[in-house]
């Protein structure tokens, strides 16, 4: 490993450094793409990674070369050897720049010894620039602990469309795996990168499509740091200790509540369902989608589906706490009232909004975004848009769909017959629209 990383930045950085993109991205893309600007200078015309396989052409050295780094400047950073699974997808990490006190946690370090003093001193400012952006974005982060008055310093670790606030302790996961609260934090970042990616996959949009694409999530141990989280960052004061600030800034605050969550499983549902919210409050405008119950909840309980299975989350449960409504059984709740002719209109359950949609109606409002996504998600987006320009519901559904709503309910219903099973446990995901 040592010597693959030690052979990258050889080839790559004689080379001029362009191919030192992608080495970098590892520890942060902004500050790469402000590296690259400097170091890719001379190389002006030549295409990213075109010439990897290529024998690179000669260049010349200025100066002695270094028998220590290659002459290079710079050394592979054992630190980051170490945690470079968990990190290279990573902008900023804060138990990296913490715990490395030599390298912050970046992949090399200036050779100390080097022969090479011009190479020595070039490599020493790219790493003090790099070092100083690390540190501020740190003591940035770092207001937040002093405002929730925690005991131990928070976590904090930003990838390209989240900053996480954590404080979250050792769990065991779904896989039976025990995370240490660094790894499961980066478990939790992974899993929200990646949904980022299969809801724009899906729905058939880009970040271009949003007014903003960073998300700021905090996950922490006590309710009353959530609670003072709320108040300051998500500007909302709830005093349980959750809130979610959709549309600009898009804030989802909540705290480790093993009575209401009891696994893991229980918090990335919990996650999925309210950034989901997030998502589709920035597309295109800042609103959210509360207006309709289908479109607001029925999307969110989609994705919690999409990926475990079942549906366990509820943005007002305080309001409406009937219990035993998380089930793997929608598809036959669904299906036995379509059967016996019990089932809601889509008329009626368009026009409630999230607020009011009883946990009843819930498996309806999921199965027919179901119905949508099946149809075309890049509608379902459309759908959506209509609703944050605050038109009707059902005027939002006949712009998207061009059906009328009778015709559409009628072919919903015999889908759902058609498609949903009574026995199994768990709803199908379309094939075309599973994970590739
Ligand atoms: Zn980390
Ligand atoms: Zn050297
Ligand atoms: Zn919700």
């Amino acid at each position: 490993m040592r010597r693959q990383l030690s052979e990258q930045i050889d080839r790559r950085t004689l080379r001029g450094g362009v191919g030192l993109r992608s080495l970098l991205s590892a520890v942060t893309v902004l500050s790469c793409l402000a590296a690259l600007q400097v170091m890719a200078a001379p190389l002006e015309g030549a295409q990213d990674g075109d010439q990897l396989d290529k024998p690179a052409p000669p260049t010349k050295i200025e100066g002695p070369l270094c028998p220590h780094c290659k002459t290079t400047g710079k050394l592979p950073n054992p630190f980051y050897e170490k945690v470079h699974d968990l990190e290279e997808n990573v902008l900023y990490c804060s138990y990296c720049i913490e715990k490395d006190k030599n390298g912050l946690g970046l992949p090399w370090l200036v050779c100390k010894r080097c022969r090479n003093k011009a190479l020595k001193a070039k490599a020493q400012v790219e790493f003090d620039a790099k070092a100083a952006e690390l540190k501020a974005w740190l003591a940035e982060r770092r207001k937040i602990d002093a405002k929730l008055d925690v005991d131990e310093p928070l976590l904090h670790l930003q990838t390209k469309h989240f900053v996480w606030a954590w404080s979250v302790p050792g769990f065991k996961a779904k896989d039976k795996k025990y995370y240490k609260p660094h790894e499961g934090l980066h478990l939790y970042a992974d899993r929200m990168e990646k949904f980022h990616s299969d809801f724009q996959r899906v729905h058939k949009i880009t970040d271009a499509d949003n007014i903003h694409n960073l998300h700021q999530l905090f996950f922490l141990e006590r309710q009353r740091h959530g609670t003072v989280a709320c108040r300051e960052y998500a500007f909302m004061p709830t005093p349980n200790g959750r809130a979610s600030r959709q549309g600009t800034p898009s804030v989802y605050v909540t705290w480790y509540d093993r009575n209401k969550r009891p696994t893991d499983e229980d918090f990335y549902m919990e996650l999925l369902h309210n950034v989901n919210h997030l998502f589709t409050a920035v597309y295109k405008n800042s609103w959210w989608l509360h207006e309709c119950g289908i479109a607001y909840e029925g999307g969110s309980h989609w994705w919690e589906i999409y990926y475990t299975k079942r549906a366990g989350t509820r943005c007002f449960v305080e309001s409406d706490s009937e219990s035993g409504w998380v089930s793997k059984k929608w598809q036959a709740v669904v299906k036995k009232a379509v059967l016996a002719g019990q089932h809601p209109s889509l008329a009626e359950i368009l026009t409630i909004p999230g607020t009011s949609l009883k946990t009843g109606l819930h498996p309806f409002a999921w199965s027919y975004i179901d119905f949508m996504m099946h149809k075309d998600p890049a509608k379902v987006m459309q759908f959506y848009y209509v609703i944050k320009l605050k038109k009707h519901p059902r005027e939002a559904f006949r712009n998207a769909f061009n059906y009328s709503i009778p015709a559409f309910q009628a072919e919903w219903e015999a889908w759902v017959i058609e498609t949903y099973s009574i026995q199994e446990d768990s709803p199908a995901i379309p094939k075309r629209l599973r994970f590739r």
